[in-house]
């Protein structure tokens, strides 16, 4: 008997579909149309195998605004940010549909003979997909690993299934074979733990909690699989008096309120130099309330809702009676899961509000004397996955960005990720890294192969 989830639209409560979620009898049954889909697909001649992932490019190209819509209804992202994301996913397989034709092995100079190497594909890879990010983090994983030949299937987070079964389509109508690339809506203690248990996959991709990833590798450890792994932050912002402060405040909201703070890359702490503190805080607050919370779907929105009732009451957790609030923006009343932007200012550095990750659009701002002390405060965290550094001074820039312990920085910016450029954490953040030239390598084993022409 097949158990379906409701799924719901968090800016209105409404049911926007009921999908069915695959069981562990049928995981396994996908693992086993994939490995029998693998012979075929590692075959395809790379220059068909790039050609079958631009198509399938152009297949998402044309369903954009549908997808987007999926995704403002499923998650409640803003339709502009949700138009991004389908984009990225574009974007990914143009970029990786390069790869088939440059996955260059080497020629090693060895005596008596010849000495090459092959970049071989894994075989069936699991990718397991948080909620917070359905459509880029699912393209994270499978682009590269489609173009290095491998066979996916693809559990998204059972509150967003959504956009990930459109894909699948997408997939096979651009003609990326049948069973080559599967999405399994369900639970993850189900389809996710069986990609770890299961002993043909060979690699399991997994985007979420700390806590959750730290169990996947453990499991995975068991068939020593290959596991790539990005988990939370707790990402600084560090101002410094130096930096333009108008454009460092105006822009702060947006680097951790950006949907609504569930985000790892959420610059969810405001580190400011003492000297500018006071003026910081002036400049952040009218940002701060103008922050569009609204209907997702509109225009002009520039926060959603939260994902769900229960992380609304997550988020709501880290803020008790007699919390730090300094201010708040604003949030509609009535239907949907809302939650107002809101700063905090703690003065323990052991305080929660600067040691966990809140996952929603709560931010600390907390003062600092000078620029060692700003690296200590940036680093004190077991966390280590992104942040901002603001200053003119172009030393302390590369100074500063050496000195945080962290995978993706950015001066005087919030941007943190591109499809061209790696992404990961250090730390408890995650292991190894995803995009970039670099991560089809993450998807293949090296295999050395010496060939006597001594006879
Ligand atoms: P989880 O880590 O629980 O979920 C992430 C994915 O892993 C989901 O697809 C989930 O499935 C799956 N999963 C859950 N348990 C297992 C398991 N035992 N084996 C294999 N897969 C599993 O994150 P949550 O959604 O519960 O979010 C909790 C917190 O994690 C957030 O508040 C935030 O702090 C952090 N988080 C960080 C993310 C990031 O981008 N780094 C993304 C999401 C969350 P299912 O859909 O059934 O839950």
């Amino acid at each position: 008997m097949s158990i379906a989830f409701d799924v719901i639209n968090p800016a209105t409560e409404e049911v926007v579909r009921s999908v069915p979620l695959t069981t562990a009898d049928g995981t396994d049954a996908a693992i086993a149309r994939a490995g029998a889909a693998l012979p075929a697909w590692r075959a395809v001649a790379p220059a068909d195998r790039a050609r079958l992932l631009r198509r399938f490019a152009d297949a998402v190209d044309a369903d954009i605004e549908n997808l987007a819509r999926l995704e403002v209804a499923n998650s409640g992202h803003t339709i502009g940010n949700a138009r991004w994301e389908a984009g990225n996913v574009r974007d990914l397989l143009n970029y990786y549909s390069a790869a088939p034709e440059r996955l260059n092995g080497k020629q090693i100079p060895v005596s008596g003979g010849v000495n090459i190497t092959f970049a071989e594909p894994l075989g069936v890879v699991g990718v397991i997909v948080p909620w917070n990010f359905p459509m880029p983090i699912a393209a994270w994983g499978f682009a590269p690993a489609l173009a290095a030949g491998n066979v996916v299937v693809l559990k998204p987070a059972e509150l967003t299934p959504l956009t990930a079964i459109r894909l699948a389509e997408l997939a096979l109508e651009a003609g990326i074979p049948q069973d080559v690339f599967q999405v399994l809506p369900g639970k993850g203690s189900v389809v996710g733990q069986r990609f770890v248990t299961h002993p043909a996959v060979r690699k399991v991709v997994f985007t979420g909690s700390t806590e959750v990833g730290k169990q996947v590798m453990a499991g995975c450890a068991d068939q020593v699989k290959r596991v790539t792994l990005e988990l939370g932050g707790k990402n600084a912002n560090v101002v410094f008096a130096d930096a333009d402060l108008e454009r460092a405040a105006a822009t702060a909201p947006y680097g951790v309120f950006d949907n609504a703070g569930q985000d790892c890359c959420a610059r969810s702490r405001i580190l400011v130099q003492a000297d500018v503190y006071d003026r910081f805080m002036e400049l952040l607050e009218p940002a701060v309330k103008g922050v569009v919370v609204g209907d997702p779907s509109a225009e002009s929105t520039e926060m959603g809702p939260l994902i769900s009732a229960a992380h609304r009451d997550h988020v709501a957790a880290f803020l008790p009676d007699g919390a730090p609030v300094a201010f708040r923006g604003s949030a509609p009343d009535g239907a949907g899961f809302w939650f107002p932007p809101t700063v905090v200012t703690p003065t323990s550095p052991s305080d929660v509000l600067l040691t966990d990750e809140v996952f929603g659009p709560v931010v600390a701002v907390v003062p600092f004397a000078d620029e060692a002390e700003a690296v200590a405060m940036a680093n004190n965290t077991e966390y280590g996955l992104s942040g901002s550094i603001w200053t003119s001074d172009v030393g302390r820039a590369l100074r500063v960005s050496r000195g945080i312990e962290a995978g993706n920085l950015s001066v005087n910016s919030h941007a943190s990720v591109r499809y061209s450029t790696p992404f990961g954490g250090f730390k408890q953040s995650g292991l190894g890294r995803e995009l970039g030239p670099d991560a089809v390598d993450a998807f293949t084993e090296t295999k050395n192969v010496f060939i006597d022409t001594t006879f």
